[in-house]
């Protein structure tokens, strides 16, 4: 395929952004259309944790995602002047002795140096919080200011992408001309609302809504993310986002008390303080059964295309898979069989 193609990408949530991104490196000319139904991009609370806690493992395809997600946010943070890509260390509380077993199993092997500081007498005494088996220290975590790397971002395309505010309908598609524009390609990003879209909704994209909160302590501390039960980050002075829900199959936008409630409920392990409640947020990521995205292109109409399925991790996913979707829609190249959607062909 040729370079300096005409597309349309629809849904201007990270995915969206990082796809476009990746084809303005690449010449091509973007529109964009979103209509800010959905928040999931901006309700996250960013975090790049390289670890999965459950049993103290690596996150899917990590080495490949650390090293490019860092140049990724940082060249970005230096081409629009802006600040939004921070490194924090996540201290995770283990919530068993098989937890901390598994940690020490793991912390010893070549694979995960890079990821686990080995435990030390400090981390078995640690005393900011309740701590009673002990804690780690994760190496390479990191979070992204998402609202300031999605304003950053929009008004970077903006220079030379049109942005169209409005809703996608595809009855004013007719094969890739759209609303009397043609185009080359048409990549759609829509998050869980995928469900819309009548070329690729029935791809197995199920909606998980999550909820955080913004409370106000004056004990979590305020230097590190612990993690246990909920994570905890420190926004700056007394403030925290602490979360999150998952809440299974659930399409509603509205904050609700139970998830309050079961936030609050689960920061309770980590301080006896009764925090302050400042703000409370809902979105819904686009998550799938195998945990891989849902990225490629449509068995019949070949120039429309999909990237999607992000799910909870999607602000480390998201800078080099978006690459190497762009790469594969506008060089030829392959697309890696674990994310491609034809592994739901039947
Ligand atoms: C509570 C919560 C906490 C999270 N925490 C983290 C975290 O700490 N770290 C992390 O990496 N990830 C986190 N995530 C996950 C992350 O938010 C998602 O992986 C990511 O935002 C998905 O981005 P997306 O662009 O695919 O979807 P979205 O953000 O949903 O974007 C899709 C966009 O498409 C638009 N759209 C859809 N249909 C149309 C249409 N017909 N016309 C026009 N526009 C349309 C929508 O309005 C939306 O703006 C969290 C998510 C939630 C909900």
């Amino acid at each position: 395929m040729n370079a300096s193609k005409s597309i349309l990408v629809v849904g201007a949530g990270l995915s969206g952004i990082c796809v476009t991104l990746q084809l303005l490196n690449h010449g091509c000319s973007v529109t964009l259309i979103d209509n800010s139904v959905n928040h999931s991009s901006r309700v996250a609370a960013g975090m790049i944790n390289p670890l999965v806690f459950r049993r103290m493992t690596k996150s899917w395809r990590v080495d490949d995602f650390m090293p490019f997600l860092k140049r990724f946010y940082t060249e970005l943070e230096n081409e629009t002047g802006s600040s939004f890509f921070h490194p924090i260390q996540i201290r995770r509380l283990f919530s068993s002795e098989q937890e901390h077993d598994f940690w020490l199993e793991n912390e010893k092997k070549d694979s995960f140096l890079s990821y686990m500081h080995p435990l030390s007498p400090d981390d078995y005494s640690y005393g900011e919080c309740k701590n009673p088996f002990g804690s780690g220290r994760v190496k390479e975590s990191s979070f992204v200011d998402v609202n300031a790397f999605m304003n950053a971002t929009l008004s970077l395309i903006q220079k030379s992408s049109l942005i169209l505010k409005e809703s996608f309908d595809a009855n004013q598609l007719n094969r890739t001309n759209y609303k009397g524009v043609g185009y080359d390609e048409i990549v759609f990003c829509q998050g869980y609302l995928n469900s819309t879209n009548p070329f690729f909704n029935t791809l197995p994209i199920d909606p998980t809504k999550g909820q955080v909160l913004t409370v106000s302590s004056k004990t979590i501390p305020k230097d590190i993310s612990i993690n246990r039960k909920c994570f905890v980050l420190p926004l700056g002075g007394n403030s925290f986002k602490v979360g999150s829900t998952y809440e299974w199959h659930n399409t509603t936008l509205n904050c609700t008390k139970e998830a309050k409630n079961d936030i609050l409920k689960s920061l309770a392990f980590l301080t006896e303080e009764e925090v302050v409640v400042i703000s409370q947020a809902a979105g819904i990521r686009p998550t799938t059964r195998d945990r891989r995205p849902t990225i490629g292109t449509h068995q019949e109409h070949k120039n429309y295309h999909i990237f999607n399925g992000l799910g909870a991790k999607g602000y480390m996913l998201a800078p080099l898979l978006s690459r190497e979707f762009v790469d594969y829609l506008i060089l030829g190249t392959k697309l890696t069989e674990e994310v491609n959607i034809i592994r739901f062909k039947s």
